[in-house]
């Protein structure tokens, strides 16, 4: 098993501008010192920087995966950010292309200006980058639809010999490209699948976890989106179950000037779980602030109402706040089991909960390296705040661990931008396309450019 201080490291105190190194999202991880980090300014340059590079080269997003996703070492080893290539590139009638480096709340306004959306339901936060997103397998929730790079019609990508490619779903390497953690190359451009809007309204309830194993897939089965948090310590599920609006709800839509409508009447049911795992959090955490940013994340649990809105309104509502995340992908037939499995955990031994456990299921992916390839799969989430001082609650971490090893042992494939510790699963079992991804690899860095040493350990 991975030490745990090297899995979850204490975060940085508030960098200072002068300080040479550049730390990830997080703060809890030095990525590379800032001389090594080159602001890309367009292809061309992309391509001659990564043809010339003589070190290690990773490509950097928003940094918001664990640090080392992306740190490196060595003199000479080169960390690209490619943040100015942003915004639309190509717009036809069912696509648009988009600069790998838009973020993914620029994605969203620019189609919903455009009266489109993508098939795939947004994740929680939309400062990703596009290209981070799919290089990891960044997914909301929904049975019929999968994860954002499963609505990729085609990926412009930099070699480790700085040729381009233009990869499109007709190839067989394109189930490669779709989630590729980096180490093909540089995603330049994404052509991503787009639809007309549709509005949703999203039915709030509280209910007795008693059935959670089957509720689960009925409310899968039975909505087009669906979300769940559930509270073991209460015994507790809050749901967020959405399925397409009506045309009377639309109107209240438009009425409300496009902007989300929160129906008056409010529940109060999940205020006492909410209630305590408050005070759970700021034990934890120690912040003093009511609204501090980690709090928030649950207050919005208190007296809940349905809503009406286009999807990102309705489910892109996380307040990022720095924190582990670890989620680990079960498929969705097990997934009763795997509950069953964790209450028995929960009253045997009544691990301390630091935050509700997140269940988001998902359609099968495409992608090789995806956790749903070529099956409908339940990704289980878990969260742990990080403190005022940096630290994190030793309790929570103890839970975070017992889950993945839990999980891990039910076939459990974890989310590769999340936190995991690597030493539970063996790899090649677990994706059968395993070896087909290495010999695409093998095509693109043949000398293995774009691999760090975490990259070379898991690929090994
Ligand atoms: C607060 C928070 C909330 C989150 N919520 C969700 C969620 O709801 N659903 C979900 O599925 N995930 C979620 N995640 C995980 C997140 O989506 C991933 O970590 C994602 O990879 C972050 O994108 P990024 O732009 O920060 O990428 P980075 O962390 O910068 O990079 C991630 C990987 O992508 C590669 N990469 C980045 N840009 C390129 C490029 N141009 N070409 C090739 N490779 C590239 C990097 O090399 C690296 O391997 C969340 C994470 C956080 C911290």
């Amino acid at each position: 098993m991975t030490d745990i201080n090297t899995l979850f490291p204490r975060r940085q105190p508030a960098t200072d501008p002068q300080e040479p190194a550049l730390l990830n999202w997080a703060q809890n991880a030095m990525l590379a010192n800032k001389n090594a980090v080159i602001h890309i300014e367009n292809e061309q340059q992309l391509q001659q920087v990564i043809a010339a590079a003589a070190g290690k080269v990773r490509i950097m997003g928003s940094r918001m995966s664990s640090g080392r996703m992306l740190k490196l070492r060595q003199p000479g080893d080169t960390l690209i950010d490619i943040s100015a290539l942003r915004g639309v590139l190509a717009v036809e009638e069912d696509s648009v292309t988009f600069a790998a480096g838009t973020q993914l709340h620029e994605v969203f306004e620019t189609l919903t200006a455009m009266n489109r959306m993508l098939h795939a339901s947004p994740g929680v936060i939309d400062s990703q980058t596009l290209a981070g997103a799919i290089s990891t397998g960044t997914h909301g929730q929904g049975l019929q639809q999968s994860s954002l790079a499963d609505e990729a019609l085609r990926i412009r990508l930099v070699d480790a010999a700085g040729t381009i490619h233009e990869v499109s779903c007709q190839q067989p390497e394109f189930a490669a490209a779709q989630l590729a953690l980096g180490t093909l190359g540089a995603i330049t451009a994404v052509t991503l699948r787009t639809r007309p809007t549709t509005l949703y309204t999203c039915f709030k309830s509280a209910s007795s976890a008693d059935n959670l194993e089957t509720d689960l897939l009925d409310w899968n089965q039975r909505w087009a989106l669906s979300k769940a948090w559930w509270f073991p310590q209460e015994n507790k599920v809050h749901t967020w179950n959405a399925r397409e609006s009506t045309p009377d709800e639309r109107e209240r839509w438009r009425n409300n000037h496009g902007n989300l409508v929160e129906l008056e009447e409010t529940d109060e049911q999940m205020n006492a779980a909410v209630d305590k795992t408050l005070q759970q959090m700021r034990d934890d955490t120690h912040i003093v602030d009511e609204n501090g940013k980690p709090f928030r994340t649950v207050t919005r649990f208190k007296d809940f109402s349905d809503v009406i809105g286009d999807v990102y309104q309705v489910f892109c509502r996380g307040i990022a706040t720095p924190q582990i995340n670890i989620e680990i992908g079960i498929p969705l037939a097990r997934a009763p089991a795997v509950i069953a499995r964790m209450k028995a955990w929960y009253q045997q031994s009544h691990p301390h909960m630091h935050y509700p456990i997140i269940l988001r299921c998902t359609g099968p992916s495409q992608a090789w390296l995806n956790p749903a390839w070529q099956q409908a799969t339940c990704f289980f989430g878990f969260v742990v705040y990080y403190a005022e001082d940096g630290s994190l609650s030793a309790d929570g971490l103890a839970f975070l661990r017992d889950a993945e090893q839990l999980l891990a042992q039910e076939g459990g494939k974890p989310h590769w931008g999340k936190y995991f510790d690597a030493t539970l699963y063996d790899w090649p079992t677990l994706y059968p396309q395993w070896s087909a991804f290495q010999q695409v690899r093998q095509r693109f860095d043949p000398q293995g450019k774009f691999l760090n040493a975490f990259m070379t350990e898991l690929l090994s």
